[in-house]
C-alpha cells in the first residue's frame, strides 16, 4: 500500500493518465451502481483467509507446495521487510487525511475501503483489528516471513512543518512498537522519522534506543528529498545508531505532481549512500520512469534502470539493497521480474517484502499472466490459488519462492528470504 499525494499541488503537475482515469471512473461507476461491498471486496480480495477457520486445512497437494517452498531455509530467520501498518484513529493515534474517508473524494474513498478489506478489516473495526489479522495470518503454522511493521510519518514542508493537509496517512512510531512488543517474537518493527523535523535526530535516537534499527520513507508521498543536503545530520546518526533506511523508489502511482516523483529517483539515494547509510531500495524501484541525473542531456529512462546502474557501482556492495515486494504485480513485473531472477549475483543483495495488505488485492496479482509468460506452471497457479484462499500473506512467499525465470528456469536463491546482517531479524 502506497499512499497518493494531493492531487491539486500547483506545482509540477502533470495529466492523469488517461487509462488510469477511465479505470478510475469505472471503479467508481461500477461502485455506486453495483454495490460497494461485493465490488470491493471482489477487487479488494478479503479472501476467505481459511488459515483463520479452525479445522480448516490446506489440501495435500497445496501442503506439498508450501513444503517445498520453505525446504533448505531457516524459518527463524525469515523476514517480511515491508508490511503496513494502518488506522482511522479509532482506538489508536492512526490518523487517515479526512479526504480518504470522504464521499466526495470517491477514488480516495474507494482506494481506503480497498485496503481496508485486502486486510480482512470491517468499516466499524476499531483499529487494532488490523494488526490482529495480520498477527493472526502471520502467527498460523506454517508461518510466512516476520513481518517488519512500518510506522509512517507525515509530510513536512521543506522549512520542517507538518503539512497536514497534504499527508496521506500517519501511523506513530510507538504504535508501531507497541505492537512488536505485545506479540514477541511475531513482528519487527520500523519507525518513519520525517529528516526535515526539528526533533529528526533526537527522535532517531529515542526509537533506535527502543530497538529500531530501520526507518522507512516514501520520499514522493512524504515529501522528502534523499539528495538534500538538510538530510545529512540525519543520515550522520543513522551511521552512528546502525539504523538503515529503507526507502520507496520509482513511481508511487497514487502522487501527481512530477517534483515529487523525482524524489523517488533511485540516484538520488547515493546522497546517503556515500555517507554511509545502509540502504533499502523498496520495490527495486520496479515502475515508472526518472530522469538519468548522470546524463547531462536528462533523458527520462526507467527507474529500475537506475536502480540496477545503483546495484552495479561497487562502492555500494554491502550497503545498498533492494526489496521486491510488488516486483509480481501485474504493472510491474514486466522487463523487472525476469531480470531480477536470474541475476543470481544480486540475490545476497535483495531482500523480501509483500507490503501488506496488497498480497490481499485480488486485482493486483495475475497468476494466470505470470502462468501464461512462463513464470509459472499451471499446477503451481491452481495450487497457489488455493494457498491464497488460504492466506494471502503466505501465497505471497510461495508465490515468489515458486517463480522461475521463463528463459532460464532460475528462481530467487534462498538467501533472498533471509535476514541480512546490518540489517532487522539478523
Ligand atoms: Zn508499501
Amino acid at each position: 500500500m502506497e499512499p497518493r499525494g494531493e492531487t491539486d499541488r500547483k506545482q509540477g503537475r502533470r495529466g492523469r493518465r488517461t487509462g488510469c482515469a477511465a479505470g478510475t471512473l469505472f471503479l467508481v461507476i461500477a461502485g455506486l451502481f453495483l454495490g460497494r461491498g461485493t465490488l470491493i471486496d471482489y477487487l479488494g480480495g478479503h479472501s476467505a483467509l481459511r488459515a483463520l477457520d479452525e479445522g480448516e486445512t490446506l489440501s495435500p497437494r497445496a501442503r506439498a507446495l508450501v513444503e517445498r517452498c520453505f525446504a533448505g531455509l531457516d524459518p527463524t530467520r525469515l523476514v517480511d521487510y515491508h508490511a503496513h501498518l494502518a488506522g482511522i484513529g479509532r482506538g489508536s493515534d492512526c490518523w487517515v487525511n479526512p479526504r480518504m474517508q470522504s464521499l466526495w473524494h470517491p477514488r480516495d474513498h474507494l482506494r481506503l475501503a480497498i485496503y481496508r478489506s485486502a486486510a480482512g478489516v470491517r468499516p466499524d473495526d476499531p483499529d487494532d483489528a488490523y494488526a490482529d489479522l495480520l498477527a493472526a495470518l502471520a502467527s498460523r503454522e506454517p508461518r510466512p516471513p516476520r513481518p517488519l511493521l512500518l510506522a509512517f510519518d507525515y509530510r513536512y514542508d521543506p522549512s520542517g512543518k507538518r503539512d497536514l493537509e497534504h499527508s496521506e496517512f500517519y501511523v506513530p512510531n510507538d504504535y508501531a512498537l507497541a505492537l512488536r512488543d505485545a506479540h514477541p517474537g511475531l513482528f519487527l518493527a520500523a519507525a518513519s522519522i520525517h529528516p526535515y523535523r526539528d526533533d529528526a535526530v533526537r527522535e532517531l535516537e529515542r526509537v533506535a534506543a527502543r530497538g529500531v534499527s530501520l526507518i522507512k520513507w516514501l520520499p514522493a508521498a512524504q515529501g522528502i528529498d534523499p539528495a538534500d543536503p538538510r538530510c545529512d545530520p540525519f543520515y550522520a546518526a543513522c551511521v552512528r545508531l546502525h539504523v538503515a533506511l529503507l526507502v520507496h523508489v520509482g513511481e508511487e502511482q497514487a502522487v501527481e505532481a512530477e517534483a515529487d516523483q523525482e524524489l523517488g529517483n533511485p540516484l538520488r539515494l547515493r546522497r546517503p549512500l556515500e555517507q554511509g547509510v545502509v540502504v533499502i531500495a523498496a520495490h527495486c524501484a520496479s515502475l515508472g520512469e526518472n530522469l538519468d541525473l548522470d546524463d547531462p542531456a536528462r533523458p527520462r529512462v526507467r527507474a529500475f534502470e537506475l536502480f540496477m546502474r545503483l546495484m552495479g557501482e561497487k562502492r555500494f556492495e554491502g550497503r545498498l539493497f533492494g526489496e521486491i515486494s510488488t516486483v509480481t504485480q501485474r504493472n510491474r513485473y514486466g522487463g523487472v521480474l525476469a531480470t531480477l531472477l536470474e541475476r543470481r549475483d544480486l540475490h545476497p543483495r535483495l531482500v523480501n517484502g509483500s507490503d501488506w495488505p496488497l498480497p490481499g488485492v485480488n486485482v493486483l496479482t495475475s497468476t494466470r499472466a505470470l502462468c501464461a509468460e512462463g513464470f509459472l506452471t499451471p499446477s503451481e497457479r491452481e495450487t497457489l490459488g488455493e494457498i491464497y484462499q488460504w492466506s494471502p500473506l503466505l501465497f505471497d512467499f510461495c508465490l515468489k519462492r515458486v517463480l522461475r525465470s521463463p528463459r532460464t528456469g532460475q528462481g530467487f536463491a534462498g538467501v533472498l528470504f533471509e535476514a541480512k546482517e546490518g540489517l532487522p531479524g539478523y
